[in-house]
C-alpha cells in the first residue's frame, strides 16, 4: 500500500509536540490513528481534534518503559484494523543537565524512554510487521547524535543509541520492511527545557524562542518518508532550522 490514506499508524509521545503535529498531519492524509502517551487529559485533546475533523483516531494510555504498554498500542490496531502499517517511536524526553548536578533520575528516564522504549517498540511491531510482509519504522532521533554540545551528553548518548539501532534494524530488516530515522533539530514544543536544570532550561527556552522551526516541519519529513511507494525505504532525513549550527 502506497502513500498515508488508510494506513493504520501508531505514534507514541502523540500527546503534544511532535508527535501531536504528526498526528494532525496525518490525520489530514486519511490516516488511521493509534496513538499512545501518558497524559490522558492531554491524549483527549489530539484525538478529539482529529475526530471533529472526521478523521481517524484512538487515543491508549502508553508508558513506553512497559513492554506490555507497546503491546496494547499493537494489538488496539490489529484489534480494530486488523493490522498495522506503520509504528513511529517519537516519544522523548529532553531532561538535560550537567553532570555535576548528579540528575541519576533524570539519565535512568532518558535511557528508559529512547533506548528501552524503542526497544519495546521493535519487540511490539515486528512480529506483526514480519506476519504481514510489510511495515515500517520511523524511529525520532535527534540532531544531537551527530553533535554533542555539553551539557546534553546523556541525551545525545542516549539519541545515538536510536540512531545506531535504527541504522541496525534496517540492515536486517530485509526487502518487505521498511526502516526511517527522522532527526530534528531545535523545534519549538513543550518539551525544549522541560525537565532541565534550571540554567539549562532558561537558556534552552531562550534558543526555542530565537531559532526553533514549528513541529510541523517534522511532521512533513515524517510523512514523507511514509508517502513513498513500498519498494522505497526513506532511510535517514535531518531537519534543522536554518540558524542552527
Ligand atoms: P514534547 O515534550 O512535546 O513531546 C514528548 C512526547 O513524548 C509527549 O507526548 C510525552 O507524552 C511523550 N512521552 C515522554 N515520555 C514518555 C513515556 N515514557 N511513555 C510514553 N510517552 C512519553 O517534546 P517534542 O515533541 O519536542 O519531542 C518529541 C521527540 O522529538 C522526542 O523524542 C525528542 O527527543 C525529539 N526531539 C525533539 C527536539 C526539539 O527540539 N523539540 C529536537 C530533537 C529531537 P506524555 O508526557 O503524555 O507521556
Amino acid at each position: 500500500m502506497s502513500g498515508i490514506q488508510g494506513k493504520v499508524i501508531a505514534i507514541t509521545g502523540a500527546s503534544s509536540g511532535i508527535g501531536e503535529a504528526t498526528a494532525a498531519y496525518l490525520a489530514e492524509r486519511g490516516a488511521r490513528l493509534i496513538l499512545g502517551a501518558r497524559r490522558e487529559d492531554r491524549l483527549k485533546v489530539v484525538v478529539d481534534s482529529i475526530t471533529a475533523k472526521r478523521g481517524t483516531a484512538t487515543g491508549v494510555l502508553v508508558d513506553v518503559t512497559r513492554r506490555e504498554d507497546l503491546q496494547r498500542l499493537t494489538d488496539t490496531a490489529l484489534d480494530q484494523f486488523g493490522r498495522l502499517d506503520v509504528l513511529i517511536s517519537n516519544a522523548g524526553t529532553m531532561a538535560v543537565s550537567p553532570f555535576d548536578d548528579l540528575r541519576q533520575d533524570d539519565w535512568d528516564a532518558m535511557v528508559a524512554t529512547h533506548i528501552t522504549g524503542l526497544l519495546n517498540g521493535i519487540g511490539a511491531a515486528l512480529p506483526i510487521f514480519r506476519r504481514q510482509c510489510s511495515g515500517q519504522f520511523v524511529n525520532v532521533g535527534s540532531t544531537a547524535a551527530y553533535v554533542v554540545k555539553s551539557p546534553q551528553a546523556v541525551y545525545a548518548a542516549t539519541k545515538t543509541a536510536v540512531k545506531v539501532l535504527t541504522e541496525g534494524l534496517r540492515q536486517e530488516s530485509g526487502p518487505d520492511l521498511r526502516v526511517t530515522l527522522v532527526s530534528p533539530g531545535f523545534t519549538n514544543t513543550e518539551g525544549i527545557g522541560k525537565g532541565a536544570s534550571p540554567e539549562v532550561a532558561a537558556a534552552m527556552t531562550r534558543q526555542r524562542d530565537e531559532i526553533a522551526m514549528p513541529p510541523s516541519a517534522i511532521a512533513s519529513a515524517i510523512g514523507y518518508a511514509i508517502e513513498q511507494p513500498d519498494g522505497v525505504d526513506v532511510s535517514e532525513i535531518v531537519v534543522r532550522p536554518t540558524p542552527q549550527a
